[in-house]
């Protein structure tokens, strides 16, 4: 049952005044659970309590929290129906997707759970000592890594489960050894609560330490900005906005101890089309990519914000082909009134820039809160003198830039900021032309894909989700896959250290 608390520990607790409903965009009304926002004490005592778990926590073996992660997990599923509809309440979203994204939660938890099963993961490295070594010995040096301490998350309101209160940020610090503390996002704080109880549950049961999780419910920034503050918090993991992170980047970089932020954020995530494939597979790459822009009203970070492609009749085709597809597509709902207004404005602002051509009808009687979709196309030059054009359209829309040549195509790849993804749609014959391309855009992006679609991030280890700035603010990470832990740990080396007092996973045998 949602209480509309925060989680302080395992402490349901609501002492503020400031309280707030989540929206369901759908019939564009209040839900019926109030949320009160954490006040300055709430969010102190979270921190304080999450500082004293660590001491524990950060010690617990590495099957114990595994057992933490699984029951995690049990317990979401176990919340059943309401869980699903509280979700579907408060984003919109289809019930399908929302059953999606739990399986994919509770994937990660339990992917973590058996990176747990051995220490391979900490990368230890051991050097012995060569006492005889000349001019000098050479001491006994062995180097694991260790838990940084409590860590504060921010979900985004595109992924209420999978990239919020117990997705990949808090599975991968819990598995690391770090207390979290979640800033619940203000979109779906019913939805966040509800999980927040299963992790609370899931702690209980497995004798976790009071103060291993927190959940803050907040209405505007202020909740966020005072825990990222707190000299407790010792990193950040951050889902969202470029202007949500780098406020927060700006802030964990102004402390007395500045921390580490990993904001994973906004892209456009460029896909470069060739001639041959327009010639030979324009049609069906309009198919393709008429239903990526539009899937999930567009709310990806990975959704193709941007097709780039050597102007031609071919590329002109393809672009009304393209237009023409996606306005056939039912426009659906966005996440929340005001990422409905922002996208409703960025499209607008974005269509009257000089030299952008909508291509897509207007689409009529779009029910409130739902996106009308739209495919607009300018010219090589006009993209590269115009920075607003270069701006993430949050929701389904895309931008068709013709380039005059291959040098001018090169020009807008080396010119674009850091992107998360980037895909090229080639043929066969094209590949001896590609390595430049390629070359160019892995120097701009975090994953590069061929003849295929950015959206989709599957969670295994071989993924990489960051990119250079701005889509992420430390492109040498990842957000997804298990080796997203390394953001929450850090190495310490022990020099001739006596057998009993080094860490288990550094005695010798
Ligand atoms: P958002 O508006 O930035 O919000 C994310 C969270 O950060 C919210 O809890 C928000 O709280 C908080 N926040 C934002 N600005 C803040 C500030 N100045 N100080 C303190 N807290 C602040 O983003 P969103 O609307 O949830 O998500 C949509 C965006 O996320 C899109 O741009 C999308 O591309 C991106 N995204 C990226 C990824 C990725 O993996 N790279 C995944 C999903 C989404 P308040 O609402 O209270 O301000």
């Amino acid at each position: 049952m949602i209480t509309g608390k925060n989680y302080i520990g395992k402490e349901l607790s609501a002492q503020g005044s400031t309280v707030f409903r989540t929206i369901n965009p759908k019939l564009n009304l209040e839900n019926a659970w109030e949320c009160t926002e954490a006040t300055v004490e709430e969010i102190g005592r979270a921190t304080a309590l999450a500082k004293d778990a660590f001491k524990m926590y950060r010690n617990t073996p590495s099957a114990d929290r595994a057992h933490f992660l699984n029951t995690i997990a049990d317990e979401i599923e176990a919340l059943g129906d309401e869980l699903i509809d509280t979700y579907c309440q408060e984003s919109g979203l289809p019930k399908a997707r929302a059953e999606g994204e739990r399986g994919r939660t509770v994937f990660q938890l339990r992917a973590f759970a058996e990176m747990l099963g051995n220490d391979d993961w900490k990368g230890r490295s051991i050097d012995l000592a060569i006492p005889d070594r000349q001019p000098l010995p050479k001491v006994d040096l062995r180097k694991t890594m260790i838990p940084m301490g409590p860590i504060a998350v921010f979900g985004s309101s595109n992924f209420p489960f999978a990239y919020s209160t117990a997705g990949g940020d808090t599975a991968s610090a819990l598995a690391a050894g770090c207390p979290v503390i979640v800033k619940s996002h203000p979109m779906h704080a019913g939805t966040g609560e509800l999980v927040a109880s299963a992790i609370i549950a899931a702690a209980e049961k497995t004798n976790m330490p009071n103060g291993v999780f927190s959940n803050l419910n907040s209405k505007g920034i202020e909740v966020g900005v005072q825990l990222v503050q707190d000299a407790k918090i010792k990193a950040v993991g951050f889902t969202g906005s470029i202007r949500g992170g780098r406020a927060l980047l700006d802030i964990a970089a102004g402390r007395p101890e500045p921390i580490p932020v990993f904001a994973e954020m906004g892209s456009l995530n460029p896909v470069i089309i060739t001639q041959k494939a327009l010639e030979k597979k324009g049609e069906h790459w309009a198919d393709i990519y008429a239903s990526t822009i539009t899937m999930g009203t567009g709310q990806f970070c990975t959704n193709p914000g941007l097709i780039l492609g050597i102007e031609s009749d071919e590329l002109d085709a393809f672009a009304k082909n393209l237009a023409e597809k996606m306005v056939k597509v039912d426009p659906t709902c966005m996440l929340h009134p005001n990422i409905k207004a922002a996208f409703s404005a960025l499209k607008q602002e974005v269509s009257s820039q000089d030299g952008v051509s909508v291509l897509s009808a207007e689409i009529t009687n779009v029910d409130t809160n739902y996106a009308d979709q739209c495919l607009v196309t300018v010219s090589g030059s006009a993209f590269l003198s115009n920075p607003k054009l270069h701006n993430e359209v949050f929701g389904p829309f895309s931008v068709i830039v013709k380039c005059k040549n291959q040098a001018e195509l090169l020009e807008i790849i080396e010119g674009l900021e850091g992107q998360l993804t980037g895909t090229i749609i080639a043929e066969e014959e094209d590949h001896s032309s590609l390595p430049i391309i390629v070359d160019e855009l892995q120097q701009r992006v975090g994953r590069v894909i061929f003849n295929g679609v950015p959206t989709g991030v599957e969670v295994c280890p071989s993924m990489n989700h960051g990119g250079p700035y701005p889509a992420s603010t430390d492109a040498r990470f990842t957000a997804v896959g298990i080796q997203s832990i390394k953001r929450w740990i850090r190495p310490v080396t022990y020099q001739s250290f006596p057998k009993e007092l080094l860490p288990n996973e550094l005695k010798n045998g």
